[in-house]
């Protein structure tokens, strides 16, 4: 019966070595340990020995039961020990990993140059007025003394609802209702979306224009001069050459278009200038008295001062963004670097 002795404990010991984990160590002590566990059936059995005999045996039995006993023990602490490290290990945290961001919404550039405009002229004692897209025939075009077969019309590409009602092709037919319901002096700009029937590199069915007007009594040509490279010089942050060349509107006379130094090449000629080294990008001139008479203003006591720009061309050349598109896709890659 003892001759097993030695070979069961041995046999325990390596299990308990070899165990992986402790329901493993568990089911070892049990099979050995246990109510019928082989070490405890030894020990049960001892009562069938010779008297003399018992206490030796039983001495021995015992030695081995807490050998195996403390082996148990000694191997459940490293599993214990292993477990804690591998549960340390699959919860840590590593702090020097960067945080995710949450995203913050930007101003659209459209809307940034609107307001960048906007802000000069308040500055200039300008105030805002707005007026309706949709607009009738009469103030969008005959109140500007754009009469029925006048040629201008042609030119503005109108998308047209039916003989009468249109989408505003321009923000002027504003001024002529503000004109029509004030009585000057007033001067105040109209920012506001346009549309005309054309879409390419440099055109979009919708674009934003901000037209502005001044009138009273003593406002001339070197108002509107020295207005236009005032903002002109505030909006490109540089003192740029500007240059008025004559040109032609129904609702001013005299006009100008106003061409600045291309503010990619400093005026040395470039693809964004055509090589011309000059951008244009106003229009101005003075009321028209006609206008004026649609308006019910007396042409001989006031004069009036008028300009127009698009906002798109003033984003593209500050942003140096040159597809116009770009602004309308709502790309939020390209959104995200203004
Ligand atoms: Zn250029």
């Amino acid at each position: 019966m003892l001759e097993n002795l030695a070979e069961i404990a041995a046999k325990a010991l390596t299990l308990i070595e070899q165990a992986q984990d402790l329901k493993a160590l568990e089911q070892i002590r049990v099979k050995f340990l246990g109510k019928k566990g082989e070490v405890t059936q030894i020990l049960k059995k001892l009562g069938q020995l010779d008297v003399k005999k018992r206490p030796q045996a039983g001495a021995q039995v015992n030695q081995i039961k807490q050998e195996l006993s403390q082996a148990i023990e000694a191997r459940k602490l490293d599993l214990n020990a292993k477990e804690i490290k591998k549960q340390i290990e699959q919860e840590s945290i590593d702090v020097s990993l960067p945080g995710r961001r949450g995203s913050t919404g930007r101003i659209h550039p459209i809307t940034r140059t609107l307001e960048r405009v906007t802000q000069f002229f308040n500055s200039m004692g300008f105030g805002v007025e707005e007026g309706p897209e949709i607009e009738d025939d009469y103030h969008n075009f005959t109140a500007l003394n754009i009469a029925e077969h006048h040629p201008a019309r042609a030119m503005h590409d109108t998308f047209y609802f039916d003989t009468h009602r249109l989408l505003r092709t321009h923000t002027s037919p504003v001024q002529i209702r503000t004109m029509t319901q004030a009585s000057p002096p007033f001067r105040f700009i109209c920012p506001g979306k346009v549309y005309r029937c054309d879409s390419d590199l440099t055109h979009t069915p919708m674009f934003h224009q901000v037209e502005g007007l001044w009138v009273d009594k003593k406002v001339s040509f070197s108002n509107l001069k020295g207005l236009l490279v005032s903002f002109l010089n505030f909006f490109f942050e540089q003192n740029l050459n500007v240059r008025f060349r004559p040109s032609y509107f129904p609702f001013t006379e005299p006009s100008a278009e106003v061409d600045v130094t291309c503010v990619h090449c400093q005026g040395q000629g470039c693809r964004v200038c055509s090589g011309s080294g000059w951008l244009e990008v106003l229009g101005c001139g003075m009321v028209h008295p006609t206008v004026f008479k649609y308006c019910n203003i007396n042409a001989q006591h006031y004069r009036g001062l008028a300009f127009g720009l698009g906002i798109e061309r003033f984003a593209m050349l500050r942003y140096g963004v040159n597809d116009l598109r770009l602004f309308f896709e709502n790309d939020l890659d390209f959104l995200g670097q203004f």
